[in-house]
């Protein structure tokens, strides 16, 4: 009786399926043979690049076996090659009263990087110790347009040192497409000016009032000159004596900046150009000087205004020169920046390794009151280098100008 029962609710569960399967099949065969189907060629998802372009793949539609093709009407109107972006090509095939649609998404990226031009070439040559001017890049891109503004660049052309040197250029655009471009420069031939062998001797970030009566008396002394980038004094008249008999003494003053503050001068290019010209107005004031040359704070080649202001250098660099100064980077670092109390061995050891007598070397050092080493290191050094052979002068306009390369 059981096993009777079992073999009859088998029966039952299998018919079931049966006519289940049978019932779907046909469904699916009438859905098929009485609704046109279409079927995209290539990819449902197409990633295109905007250099190469969209190009319709097209698709396929049947009814009932036969090729209707030919009715698919494509809509692609709305892709544009030409920008980046996500959009959607529809299929749609009506045929005997029946309408069926496709649709196909068209995700258009973009994978080339900016154009860049250099101005002058690929490769430029320039004259031993003559004054340096990278003469450029700009740079086009199929998305952003014109990102001449973005580019940077980095590279030092020493045009005391004759050789080789590179300068590279990079700009991204917003898609992240880098380009990157370098120019050959080389500096050959003899030197234009006579200043081989010369050290100008500079000074940053004073007056102070214990260092630089020091120095002064040691320039005195020696019967040297050099050249001191101040910053802002407030007037103090015990600096602007200072000042005074420096310059008396054969010296030159520049500008480094009325205020050091990074944060506020490498703000804006207009906080930078305030933060030099009201240094300049207290100099014409107070000493009746004109000062011609400007030291940035940090260097041209500094990395640390990109924290407030991206591409800020590359603007100075040009701006200054625009409104008639010079600029002067450095070629021998005395290294007594990179502490305070820097033994005064070191000091002297790092200007001795810098130097060359086939170029000129323009010696960065300071005159804060912190730089009391820096004060006990200079008769050493003016004895070796006169005992060398060196020249010692003041940076003026005729000097040349040491250029780092423009990093931000
Ligand atoms: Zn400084």
């Amino acid at each position: 009786m059981a096993k009777k029962y079992k073999k009859t609710l088998r029966f039952k569960v299998i018919m079931t399926l049966l006519i289940i399967f049978i019932l779907g099949g046909g469904a699916f065969a009438f859905y098929y043979f009485t609704t046109p189907q279409i079927s995209l060629k290539g990819e449902q998802t197409m990633e295109v690049t905007m250099k190469d372009g969209y190009e319709e793949p097209g698709a396929e539609a049947t009814f009932s076996f036969h090729d209707i093709s030919s009715h698919i009407l494509i809509d692609a109107s709305e892709v544009n090659d030409r920008k980046v972006g996500t959009y959607t090509v529809t299929y749609t095939v009506d045929y005997l009263n029946k309408t069926v649609s496709e649709t196909r998404t068209v995700n258009v990226v973009d994978k080339e990087p900016p154009e860049i031009t250099l101005e002058g070439g690929e490769a430029i040559t320039v004259q031993t110790m003559s004054r340096f001017e990278d003469p450029g890049a700009a740079a086009t891109d199929d998305s952003d347009g014109d990102v001449t503004d973005q580019i940077s660049s980095r590279g030092i052309v020493d045009t005391s040192n004759r050789g080789d040197y590179t300068i590279t250029y990079t700009v991204s655009d917003s898609y992240g497409n880098k380009a990157k471009a370098t120019r050959k420069v080389t500096v050959e031939g003899e030197p234009d000016r006579e200043v081989k062998g010369v050290i100008y001797l500079t000074f940053d970030d004073g007056p102070s009032g214990s260092v630089t009566p020091k120095i002064l008396k040691t320039l005195e002394k020696y019967d040297v000159p050099a050249t001191f980038f101040v910053i802002g004094y407030d007037g103090d008249p015990d600096k602007i004596k200072l000042m005074k008999r420096a310059i008396k003494d054969g010296c030159t003053i520049g500008i480094h900046g009325k205020s050091h503050d990074y944060s506020k001068i490498y703000s804006s290019t207009s906080a930078f150009m305030k933060n030099i010209t009201s240094l300049g107005k207290d100099l014409k004031r107070d000493l009746d000087y004109d000062a011609f040359v400007i030291r940035f704070p940090g260097g041209s080649s500094n990395t640390v205004s990109t924290e407030y202001s991206k591409g800020i250098m590359t603007k100075l660099v040009k701006k200054v020169q625009a409104r008639g100064y010079y600029y002067n980077d450095w070629n021998v670092d005395s290294t007594d920046a990179s502490g305070n109390g820097v033994p005064v061995e070191t000091i002297i050891r790092s200007v001795k390794d810098g130097c060359s007598k086939d170029g000129y070397n323009v010696i960065l050092m300071h005159d804060t009151d912190a730089k009391g080493t820096t004060a006990k290191a200079l008769p050493k050094i003016i004895k070796w280098g006169k005992k060398k052979g060196y020249k010692f002068r003041a940076i003026t306009p005729d000097s040349p100008m040491v250029h780092h390369g423009v990093n931000n």
